[in-house]
């Protein structure tokens, strides 16, 4: 795994130097609208520490944060009201995964049905 580049660009929001459209914050992470949204609701969930993917958070972030994340993962699904007709949440990570920004974080979309999961 690459070490964490604080100059990615998800870091450079949480640290207020490239703006975002918030949907939520807490203590352990910030959610904001994918700015390519490929669907109505598209919300990415990120973690306030520096974590380059679901395998790193997983395995070193702290319970709280961990538990804090997922706080904000719920909040959004709350808030979009996402859990009656359903969502589709995705954390590419890697080179095969098709991972473009390497610091963890958790897309969320719906607001339409979203077919097939992977085309090829
Ligand atoms: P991934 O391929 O999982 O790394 O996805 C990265 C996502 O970040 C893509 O869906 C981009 O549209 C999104 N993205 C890149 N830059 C920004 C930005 N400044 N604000 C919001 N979303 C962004």
């Amino acid at each position: 795994m690459a070490p964490y580049d604080s100059n990615n660009i998800f870091a450079k929001i949480l640290r207020g130097e490239i703006p975002c459209a918030k949907v939520y914050e807490n203590d352990y992470a910030l959610a904001f609208n994918d700015i390519g949204a490929k669907a109505p609701v598209h919300v990415l969930v990120i973690p306030k520490g520096a974590y380059v993917s679901i395998a790193d958070f997983s395995a070193t972030a702290s319970a709280e944060e961990q538990a804090g994340f997922f706080q904000a993962v719920a909040e959004v699904i709350r808030a979009k009201n996402l859990e009656e007709k359903g969502f589709r949440s995705i954390a590419n990570t890697g080179d095969h995964g098709g991972q473009e920004v390497p610091h963890f974080h958790v897309h969320i979309l719906g607001g339409r049905p979203l077919g097939a999961m992977v085309n090829s």
